[in-house]
Formats: structure tokens, C-alpha cells, sequence
């Protein structure tokens, strides 16, 4: 089987005054052509970045102290500013959670799409135009040729993250990077960007990074979990399994606190205390001053991930220890 990402042992360090802190402890993933993962955890888990460092899209302090990321077999990790550049937004495309973060809110609709069109291939004005009308039709915005014309604050919150999944298609990349995509969004249209997205990925054969707090999100949409915890990959495994039969006490933590009916959406189960700041992460496990199930080995020594007891899943986690 062909490996479209392969991110082995990736380390991000902050530099400070006081020290180097460690934001990403040495994460492993692999993602096929159309393939779906998901990236979950608390804020402060180090997923969004985990999404960026895959593009070299850590901002200073930040780098990558050590590992390495190969896409379509090409070391990118190592490609300098302007090779990268070409990556970005060309074979792999970023949405970010607020809409206004892509837009340019003084240029149209239009103008920015046939920019970017043009950035990236040489063709008229008058063809890459009937690209931005065929990719806005793909995201099912209505009167495609009256929103070429708008401004970014004429449109609905929605319709603005719609013009975002468009821009991100405009290149064919072959994988999207969605950090928080419907977070800024009303629950119902969430529902619909959501089930946007994931058709344009079947459709498209486009692998998904989708960046997401939510368990709920990402088990409609993703086919495998990776769930972060301070700056490290806890629990991974094919969604169906994570979601049902959860291991790592974290994750059975955040699916705990899922709203499942009436009754528990009226007292939500909440994890006990917070995740750690990276300039106090504690020692061994970083979760053991949260978790019920603690053991003195937990405080002394950071467990790896290992295969769970039917293989189906890995989990870092010592009740689990072979
Ligand atoms: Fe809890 Fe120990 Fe497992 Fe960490 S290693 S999740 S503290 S049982």
C-alpha cells in the first residue's frame, strides 16, 4: 500500500530565555492516499501543532528539533523555505478554524480565488475564473457567480467557510490539513461543513488531517484517531475501535464527557483538573495527576505506546504494559 504521509518521531521545541520546552514529544503516523485521520485532545495538546509542523508552519520560537516528515516519499522536513512554500497550499492545503484568517477581507471573493488559481498555474484570467465557479459549485454555494463579486463580511459564517473548502480545492491537493474546521460555526451548519468535507475527500481521494477538541466530530468523519496529550500520541487506532472500546484512560475520559442524551447533556462529565502547561509537564505519565487509575509506577516513569491486548489499537498507557 502506498504511504501518502509518514511522519516518524517528530520533535517541536519552543526556545525561550529559560530553556528549550518540548511542545511535540516524538510523534509516528502514517496516512494512505484518502485516507481520514483524526488529530484529537484538550487545547494545549499539541495537535494544531502536530498540523502545522507537517507543513513547516511553526512560527519562531518554534522549529523542529528532530524527526522527519515524508510526503508522496519526499522528505519535506528538510526542504528549504521556497521549496516548501510550493507545498503548502499546492499539494497540501490548510483550513483554519476562522474563515477571516484565509480571507482578505478588502478583496473579493473572486480576485482571491483567480490569484490563488494564477499563483500556482499559468492560465488566463478568464479560465481560472471558471475554475473558481467549478470549485464554489463543488461546495454547493448557491449563485456561484454573484459570490465571485462579494466581499468576505457579505457572506454567512457558513458560506465563508464554504469559499475557504473551495479555495483549498482549487489546486487539487492531495491531502487538507483542517485545523478546528466548524469550531467558529452554529452546530448545525458544523453538521453540514463536516459532511461537506468528508464527501469532497471521498470524491477527490484527498487524505484529511482534521485538528479537532471533538470525539463526536471526528468519529463521523475520520477512519483512524491519533489522541494527543501534552505534546504526545496516547492512544491511536482505527476510530470504530477508539470510539467503542476506548483503552487509555484519557480517551475513555473524553468520550465519557460526550453528550449522549438528554439526561447527560444536562450534567456533562468533566475530566478533573487541566491539561499541564508545557513549562510544567509532570513527570512519568503526564496524565497521572488526573487519572483515577494511577499507580506509583505512572508517577516515575512515561509509559510508550504499545500494542493493546487484541492489536487493533496502540496505547501509551502502563496498565497496559506487555
Ligand atoms: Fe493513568 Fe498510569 Fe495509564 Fe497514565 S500510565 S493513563 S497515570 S494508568
Amino acid at each position: 500500500m502506498s504511504i501518502l504521509l509518514d511522519v516518524q518521531d517528530l520533535v517541536v521545541k519552543f526556545r525561550l530565555r529559560a530553556g528549550d520546552l518540548t511542545a511535540l514529544n516524538g510523534i509516528n503516523f502514517t496516512l494512505t492516499p484518502g485516507e481520514r485521520m483524526g488529530l484529537v485532545g484538550e487545547s494545549g495538546a499539541g495537535k494544531s501543532v502536530a498540523g502545522f509542523s507537517i507543513i513547516n508552519l511553526i512560527s519562531k520560537p518554534g522549529f523542529i528539533a528532530s524527526g522527519r516528515v515524508l510526503f508522496e516519499g519526499e522528505e519535506i522536513s528538510a526542504y528549504p523555505l521556497e521549496q516548501m512554500r510550493d507545498i503548502r497550499g499546492n499539494r497540501i492545503s490548510m483550513i483554519f478554524q476562522d474563515p477571516m484568517m484565509t480571507l482578505n477581507p478588502v478583496l473579493t471573493i473572486g480576485t482571491q480565488m483567480v490569484e490563488t488559481i494564477r499563483a500556482h498555474s499559468r492560465v488566463s484570467a478568464a479560465h481560472a475564473r471558471e475554475i473558481a465557479l467549478e470549485k464554489l459549485s463543488k461546495v454547493y454555494i448557491s449563485s456561484p457567480g454573484k459570490r465571485l463579486g462579494q466581499y468576505p463580511h457579505e457572506l454567512s459564517g457558513g458560506m465563508r467557510q464554504r469559499v475557504v473548502i473551495a479555495i483549498s480545492l482549487l489546486t487539487n491537493p492531495s491531502l487538507i490539513i483542517a485545523d478546528e474546521p466548524t469550531t467558529a460555526l452554529d452546530v448545525t451548519i458544523q453538521a453540514e461543513v463536516m459532511a461537506l468535507l468528508l464527501e469532497l475527500c471521498k470524491n477527490e481521494q484527498m487524505g484529511l488531517i482534521l485538528i479537532t477538541h471533538d470525539l463526536g466530530v471526528v468519529s463521523q468523519v475520520t477512519e483512524k484517531i491519533a489522541v494527543m496529550y501534552a505534546g504526545r500520541i496516547v492512544e491511536q487506532g482505527p476510530t470504530a475501535h477508539i470510539v467503542t472500546s476506548p483503552h487509555h484512560p484519557y480517551t475513555q475520559g473524553l468520550i465519557k464527557a460526550l453528550p449522549q442524551g438528554s439526561e447527560q447533556q444536562r450534567r456533562l462529565y468533566q475530566i478533573p483538573g487541566m491539561m499541564p502547561n508545557l513549562t510544567s509537564i509532570p513527570a512519568g505519565c503526564a496524565f497521572h495527576p488526573r487519572c483515577e487509575q494511577a499507580m506509583d509506577i505512572c508517577r516515575q516513569e512515561a509509559p510508550t505506546l504499545c500494542a493493546t491486548p487484541q492489536a487493533q489499537c496502540l496505547v501509551a498507557c502502563h496498565l497496559f504494559r506487555s
